[in-house]
């Protein structure tokens, strides 16, 4: 399969298949979830450097991604000058060398049999759909008891991995952690754009239970934290260890399919996320037939719908969250993970005065800019960017279209600074902001590396 990410935001052209090896993939059960704890899909990601010289991927921007094309790819590994492509690994430093394959064909893969079955595995068929009622304790669990709310968008350069928080006992405490809402790294020669030192999420102090993970979509820059150390191809792919506090520990709110069929599709790495978290007991699929819940803290989880002219892609089909930050005033943080506003605000039952703004998709350039919400306050909403300064985010029209829609106050992840020792851009939006003055970070004697460095 194509991953639709790294070619959908990528300027210079580098498209990247992940894929399955056929033979692991003919001995595998007939859905993802039927397998045996022994097996595991073996999986390659291959990166070429000219898409363009195989027929088959051609015109491969013509294909709407989610259409359920899969190409069969024949490769080799090579030390030789006649390489046309790399394996792309998870994590790669700017010294990672570049192992080189050759590929010798790509064609598109017409066996419906073979194609139905890595359908049922990319649709996370067969897994177990969570009740509406387990998705709502999850919720409620993971938002009660937070004295003062604030929405922690982390620098974890070109991906996105954002935190509901409780500030209450700030400064003398820091903010420990109710949700995470996406858990991302940037992965293959993004990775460099983390900062230096990586900043850990985990490291934040937990709340009471172990915050559960919401995960917008199943691209891999929203989820790949969940990988411990690598990356390394073996001689069966990938080999992935998995961080078993991202995954023991705590359970995964994933979207899947909607109504009609159409939605996410899992690329044969992300169904290694998938089995990793149902072989613990954490995997969560949101119900196909829901539209929205609110916690009973009033915080929301939206399912995004694409509206005519939106792809039905990962992006536009996920899971999106609203934080409530003030009861008082009902002011939210909407946090749309790549969806465009228009995919998210349709499946709200109410209109929410969204006071701050994660800016959709690392502040690419949206299809509907007239859906951004206006700021609620524009003397103190704030946006904030998460991106890693790879691909031109965020884009010149993606702020100036915030900006006539009263987003005055914009923060960047990949703006970086020194704060009390620590050296990142995390973005911190609060309702409390109001209240406190931003002194109160620099001067804080407990900040950790998670604090926010802007508020
Ligand atoms: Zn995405
Ligand atoms: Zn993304």
């Amino acid at each position: 399969m194509i991953d639709e990410n790294a070619w959908d935001t990528g300027d210079e052209r580098t498209l990247v298949l992940d894929g399955v090896e056929a033979g692991s993939f003919s001995r595998a059960g007939r859905t993802l979830f039927a397998n045996e704890a022994l097996w595991e899909p073996e999986t390659w990601l291959i990166a070429l450097d000219s898409p363009v010289t195989f027929p088959a991927l051609a015109n491969v921007t013509a294909h709407a991604f989610g259409e359920g094309v899969w190409y069969r790819v024949t490769f080799q590994r090579t030390a030789l000058a006649d390489a046309n492509g790399a394996l792309y690994p998870l994590q790669a430093s700017p010294d990672t060398p570049r192992e080189r394959v050759k590929v010798t064909q790509v064609e598109e893969l017409n066996d419906i049999r073979i194609r139905n079955k890595l359908e049922r595995f990319a649709r996370l068929q067969g897994g177990p759909r969570a009740t509406k009622a387990e998705v709502k304790a999850l919720l409620d669990a993971a938002g009660a008891d937070i004295a003062e709310p604030m929405l922690v968008v982390y620098d974890v350069g070109q991906g996105n991995c954002n935190a509901l928080v409780d500030a209450g006992a700030c400064p003398g405490s820091p903010p420990k952690v109710h949700l995470f809402f996406d858990f991302g790294v940037p992965t293959g020669w993004n990775y460099p754009t983390l900062p230096t030192p990586a900043l850990d999420p985990l490291s934040s102090p937990p709340a009471t239970l172990p915050p559960p993970v919401v995960l917008s979509h199943w691209d891999m820059d929203h989820w790949a934290a969940a990988v411990g150390g690598g990356p390394h191809y073996g001689r069966t792919g990938a080999v992935i260890h998995w961080d078993s506090r991202a995954i023991a520990d705590r359970k995964w709110l994933v979207p899947s399919r909607g109504r009609g069929g159409l939605g996410q599709r899992l690329t044969p790495t992300a169904w290694r996320l998938a089995l990793a978290l149902h072989r613990h007991g954490n995997l969560m699929i949101w119900p196909t037939l829901m539209n929205s819940v609110r916690s009973a803290a009033g915080h929301w989880i939206i399912k995004c719908v694409p509206q005519p002219g939106v792809k039905w892609d990962n992006n536009n089909t996920g899971l999106a969250l609203s934080a409530l930050l003030c009861t008082r005033y009902g002011d939210h943080a909407l946090c749309p993970g790549d969806a465009e506003y228009s995919s998210i605000l349709t499946n709200a039952s109410q209109p929410m005065e969204i006071f701050h703004l994660v800016a959709s998709h690392h502040g690419a350039n949206l299809t509907h800019a007239h859906a951004i919400p206006d700021a609620y306050y524009s003397g103190m909403s704030t946006l904030a960017f998460s991106h890693g300064a790879q691909y031109g985010h965020p884009k010149a029209g993606a702020i100036s279209d915030h900006l006539s829609h009263g987003w005055n106050i914009q923060h960047e992840t990949h703006n970086r600074r020194a704060l009390a020792g620590f050296t990142h851009g995390t973005v911190g939006l609060s309702y409390w902001q109001r209240k406190v003055t931003h002194k109160m970070c620099s001067g804080c004697a407990s900040r950790i590396a998670t604090c926010p460095v802007w508020v």
